[in-house]
């Protein structure tokens, strides 16, 4: 088939997949040495509780500065990282991070709230992950309670059992289990009470354009409060959408308008 499209169109064909294939291979590759290189940092966005403006934690977001191309941001390497099993090392990286992190302010005495770490499937069903997370907790003497776990719903969709399992295990840990981008996923609802999950994150695309959706925030609000889970809005850029979610009745929030992602000892100095 491809000899009958003819001669031009199979070269044209098959450069465009091999440019595209080089850059994911030079990028892999990249990565994989960007771990060695210390290239890869942890950045950290505080979450607030809306009304008083305490900070009640941060979310760990992983940052990678090549050493040609300067910052790549993680939705370039993220999904490519997913897609090698990379990922299953870069996130143990994130969260042995965190713990030194973690272990560093209980030491000054800092209170840091919650430290939450985005999770993909790959490493939540490795099974080596649990353990990996309990050694670190001994090791950095850590409490679970100041730890959580952001994964998708697209996770959960794909399955079911296996993940709601494995969270449970993870609770067992102390560490609470928040859904992120929560409303972007084709979910039912109905999979929510069945599910091991503590915290609710509206996703962003609901906040950027929350007049148009006050039904379905408001919806997503009050489903939260009746299955006793916490709520935060994430991305809020605007005091106008402060002041819907107040009115919604929800608490905490994450976003450009109270801070941006920041170093650790940006992070640090604020507490
Ligand atoms: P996410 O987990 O939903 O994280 C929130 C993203 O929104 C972050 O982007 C954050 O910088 C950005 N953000 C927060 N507030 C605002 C705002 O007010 N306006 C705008 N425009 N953006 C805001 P970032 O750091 O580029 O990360 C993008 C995604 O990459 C994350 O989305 C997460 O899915 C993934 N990611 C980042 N770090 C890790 C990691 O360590 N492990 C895994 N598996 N994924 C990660
Ligand atoms: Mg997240
Ligand atoms: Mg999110
Ligand atoms: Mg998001």
């Amino acid at each position: 088939q491809m000899k009958e499209a003819g001669a031009n169109g199979y070269k044209e064909f098959n450069s465009e997949m091999s440019l595209h294939a080089n850059h994911k291979v030079g990028l892999e590759s990249d990565l994989r040495k960007a771990m060695e290189y210390q290239e890869l940092f942890v950045h950290y966005q505080p979450k607030y509780q809306i009304e008083s403006g305490d900070i009640i934690g941060a979310e760990a977001l992983i940052r990678w500065k090549h050493n040609k191309k300067g910052f790549i941001p993680p939705n370039e390497f993220i999904p490519l990282a997913e897609e090698s099993g990379l990922i299953v090392k870069l996130e143990k990286y994130v969260f042995t991070e965190v713990c030194k992190h973690i272990h560093r302010w209980n030491k000054a005495g800092k209170n840091i709230g919650r430290i939450s770490i985005n999770i993909s499937i790959v490493t939540l069903l490795r099974e080596d992950f649990i353990t990996f997370i309990a050694e670190h907790l001994q090791k950095f003497k850590i409490d679970g309670s100041v730890i959580e776990l952001e994964i998708t719903e697209r996770i959960v969709m794909k399955n079911e059992l296996v993940v709601n399992q494995t969270l449970k295990k993870i609770s067992e840990l102390g560490i609470s289990i928040s859904m992120d981008d929560f409303g972007t996923g084709y979910s039912s609802l109905s999979y929510l009470h069945k599910l091991q999950v503590d915290c609710i994150k509206i996703d962003k695309s609901f906040i950027d354009q929350i007049e148009g959706n006050i039904e379905v925030v408001s919806a997503i609000i009050s489903m939260a409060k009746n299955l006793k889970l916490e709520i935060i809005a994430e991305g809020v850029e605007t005091e106008a959408q402060v002041k819907k979610l107040i009115q919604l009745g929800c608490d905490q929030a994450q976003g450009y308008y109270f801070s941006k992602p920041i170093s650790m000892a940006k992070f640090e100095a604020i507490l």
